[in-house]
């Protein structure tokens, strides 16, 4: 994302969607424009444990070859309660507007969120 779309989000910042081996940010603005409103109406804080992926980090944690995340297009969410799991979900689910999350992953302790249309859609998977 450029430095101008940057300082349109509110909630997020570039350092927590850089990839761990080299800190590079190349996230779709789409992505956390969407966070940002979900950030907003939610009240509570969002904590992003996976945001953009260099092929080579993707590999290193056994992502799948083709993830979203080597494209900006997903985010890994932190989720331990039940309650901000039904919350997220929901929201996910229900927004329309501008951008629509079609596939969904849930683990114990995250949420995996992607708007990539170039992968099967619409879909929710477990880990
Ligand atoms: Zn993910």
């Amino acid at each position: 994302m450029t430095t101008e779309q940057w300082m349109t989000i509110k909630h997020f910042t570039y350092r927590e969607f850089v990839s761990p081996d080299t800190g590079e940010e190349n996230m779709d603005y789409r992505m956390v424009h969407f966070l940002d409103i979900m950030r907003q109406i939610l009240g509570f804080p969002i904590v992003i444990t996976s945001g953009y992926r260099t092929p080579e980090y993707n590999a290193k944690i056994g992502g799948v070859a083709d993830s979203a995340h080597l494209r900006g297009l997903a985010v890994d969410i932190k989720c331990v309660s039940s309650f901000t799991r039904w919350k997220i979900v929901n929201f996910v689910m229900n927004w329309y507007n501008g951008v629509e999350v079609r596939r969904a992953g849930i683990g114990d302790t995250f949420l995996h969120i992607d708007i990539d249309s170039s992968l099967p859609n619409p879909v929710m998977w477990t880990y």
